[in-house]
């Protein structure tokens, strides 16, 4: 490894990194210009040249790296990497005994004390995403780390590299081990989920919403009809036809998700002719459902932070009010709203107030029930919030 680079924090951004602050941000640094190469360690100093934390260079459409420690003496290496994961390991070891559970997150970037890698397991595999070209640098050391730890059949990996976060096509993204056969069928509380680790950015599943999921089979779904919006392969969907719903309806943009959602409800043993999936654009769906005066019990809104669609493009945080506004009128009186988003540039302070004004422009009473922000297996930093990107709430329309 070349010799750290030396860059200094302005003032006022000492303190935050003194307390523990990970994310190396453009503004907090005098001279970032002096790093050039991705994965290059960074000393971050004070004025006087003092020590404050060691880091490495990476950008990402988060910032520009990553602190990795605050001890000078720290080798960025193997060891380094095999003690990060230990510790991650043995605060999943309640998932790695549950049986019901076979599909969780074994290492979650700043939140395990790495930042720009992410670690999944999937019953025996595990998935490895890089988030900037910085953190894949020093794959030989984290795989090496890995390797050392798990028993494994076998390693996949994402690359997420550009300052976007685009996924980057990597053939079949298999890293070592056994191929797996997919689908790979993985389960959730007891629910299958099909599983693809070679085909493509999404896998066929987002983790991040596991206890949302239950919640709504548990003590939403039963007897009602229940609105899945952009929904991808359906899990929300599976789990409320799971918990009893009359009948589920899936709306997505694209045109994978109807066989996508076919499949998950096939492994699961439900009936795929009784549920709705309609591929189309969920904006041209509200205007069909409200003029055919089509009203749910259960409205579910998970949409993507950007999405564009040949007539619309949408961002959450410009207009996800809009967006509960239509939800609004679909939902009949009494039913519930599942409101979710990943945006990780507001809080759920901020989210709270969409939801109070969508409500308010259209004249009607809420009551918030449940509110969720990332499981325990996505592990967040004191120190780094914004991490914590999750924020759902279920919202009871009460008049
Ligand atoms: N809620 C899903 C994940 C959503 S991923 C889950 O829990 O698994 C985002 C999805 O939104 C993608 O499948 C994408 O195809 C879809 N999408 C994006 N824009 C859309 C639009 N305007 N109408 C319908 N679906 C859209």
């Amino acid at each position: 490894m070349n010799k750290a680079i030396d860059l200094t924090i302005k003032p006022q951004y000492i303190k935050n990194y003194m307390n523990g602050y990970p994310l190396i941000s453009k503004d907090s640094i005098v001279d970032l210009s002096r790093v050039r190469d991705e994965g290059a360690i960074v000393n971050l100093l004070d004025e006087r040249k003092k020590f404050i934390a060691k880091g490495y260079y990476g950008k990402q459409n988060k910032g520009y790296g990553w602190v990795l420690s605050s001890k000078k003496e720290e080798e960025i290496n193997v060891s380094y990497f095999t003690h990060r994961i230990k510790t991650a390991l043995k605060y999943r070891e309640t998932f790695y005994n549950d049986e019901n559970t076979t599909a969780f997150r074994v290492f979650n970037g700043e939140g395990d004390g790495v930042g720009g890698l992410t670690i999944d397991y999937f019953d025996g595999f595990y998935l490895i995403t890089w988030y900037s070209l910085g953190i894949y640098e020093f794959r030989e050391d984290i795989l090496t780390a890995l390797q050392s730890l798990v028993e494994y059949k076998g390693i996949y990996q994402k690359k997420r590299f550009d300052a976007k976060g685009q996924y980057l096509d990597d053939a079949d993204d298999f890293v070592c081990g056994s191929r797996g056969e997919f689908p790979l069928i993985v389960k959730e509380n007891g629910v299958n989920f099909a599983i693809y680790l070679d085909d493509g950015p999404m896998v066929g599943v987002f983790l991040d919403q596991r206890e949302v999921r239950k919640m709504i089979r548990d003590s939403y779904a039963k007897g009602k009809t229940v609105l899945n919006t952009f929904s991808y392969t359906g899990a929300f969907s599976v789990f409320a036809a799971l918990g009893g719903s009359a009948k589920t309806t899936s709306v997505d943009l694209a045109k994978r998700s109807r066989s996508k959602t076919q499949e998950q409800f096939t492994i699961n043993a439900i009936d795929v002719d009784a549920q709705d999936i309609i591929v189309e654009d969920v904006f041209n769906y509200f205007k069909y459902a409200v003029k055919k005066e089509i009203l749910f019990d259960v409205v579910v809104l998970d949409p993507p932070s950007f999405a564009r669609s040949k007539k619309h493009t949408f961002s959450v945080a410009k207009d996800y009010v809009k967006l509960l506004k239509e939800a609004i009128q679909i939902t009949n009186k009494g039913g519930v709203i599942v409101a979710s988003t990943n945006y990780a540039n507001f809080n759920m302070g901020k989210f709270k107030e969409f939801i109070d004004k969508a409500f308010r422009e259209l004249g009607g009473k809420y009551k918030i029930e449940h509110t969720f922000s990332l499981p325990k297996d996505f592990k967040v930093m004191e120190k780094f919030k914004e991490g914590d990107y999750l924020k759902v709430v279920f919202i009871r329309k009460v008049t």
